[in-house]
């Protein structure tokens, strides 16, 4: 339950599917003010449309900067100063190193990492108005590496060092928190390339019980803390994940 003012704005990257469109309905049944961002719109607007007054869906890349400055406009004019941001888009583009995926490895960066960069500069000044909270999606693979996901992990790594930064450069006024969540049962593994790598995922998430819901409660919980408590780092895995 949040702890804090009622009304407080929150934006959720990558809110079209999995921990993000969980994350919105989770912060909506806390009566924040939610606002969608994916590049699918019409399923940002289907949840919209289902979360009612205080919802809106945004088309936004996190890859374009523009898109992200076009939305921190609109959540300001429609729904007020922004007070959570969600740093959730990510894609997970597994496969062997020595498969030249190229465009997975560029992909990867420049949505999991610069993408959260970007999206919280564009937000930066909306997010320091008042006090706010930066939530930062990162990954068991932000703490461990195996074969096969180099990159993946570069990126979520990267997103803990950075996270620490932030996090002593704008205390007490933005609180910095980092998720790092093992297998949870979404769509993620699907957007694989390498057909191999694939079905070895989403035959291995196939049993995975921990749900986008699981996720999402502890993100509200985390940021519906009194301000003078932050939580960090969070990181979560199913109970039966080695
Ligand atoms: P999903 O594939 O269900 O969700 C990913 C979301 O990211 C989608 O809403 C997608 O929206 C969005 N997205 C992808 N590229 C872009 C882009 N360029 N611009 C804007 N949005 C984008 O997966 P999850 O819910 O599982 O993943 C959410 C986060 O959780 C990711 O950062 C992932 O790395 C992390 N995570 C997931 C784990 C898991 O096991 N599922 C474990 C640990 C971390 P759209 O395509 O409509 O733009």
């Amino acid at each position: 339950m949040n702890e804090q003012r009622t009304e407080r704005v929150a934006v959720v990257t990558g809110a079209s599917s999995g921990i993000g469109a969980a994350t919105a309905r989770a912060l909506a049944r806390d009566s924040y003010k939610v606002a969608l961002l994916a590049r699918r719109v019409d399923r940002v607007q289907a949840l919209a449309d289902e979360l009612g007054d205080g919802a809106i869906a945004i088309a936004a890349d996190v890859t374009d900067r523009d898109s992200l400055v076009a939305a921190a406009a609109r959540v300001k004019a429609e729904l007020g100063t922004t007070d959570v941001l969600v740093n959730n888009a990510g894609v997970m583009l597994l496969g062997p190193f020595s498969s030249e995926r190229r465009a997975d490895y560029r992909q990867m960066v420049e949505v999991n990492l610069l993408g959260a960069i970007t999206a919280t500069e564009v937000f930066l000044d909306q997010l320091k108005d008042g006090g706010g909270d930066i939530v930062n999606i990162s990954s068991v693979a932000g703490r461990t590496a195996r074969p096969g996901n180099g990159v993946y992990a570069a990126t979520k790594w990267a997103l803990g060092g950075w996270s620490e930064s932030l996090r002593q450069e704008f205390l007490p006024d933005i609180r910095v928190t980092l998720i790092e969540p093992g297998a949870v049962a979404t769509e993620l593994p699907s957007h694989i390339t390498d057909e191999a790598t694939r079905a070895g995922v989403e035959q291995a998430y196939s049993s995975v019980q921990v749900t986008a819901e699981d996720i999402a409660d502890v993100i509200a919980f985390a940021v519906g803390r009194p301000k003078h408590l932050t939580i960090n780092e969070v990181l979560l895995r199913p109970a039966n994940q080695a």
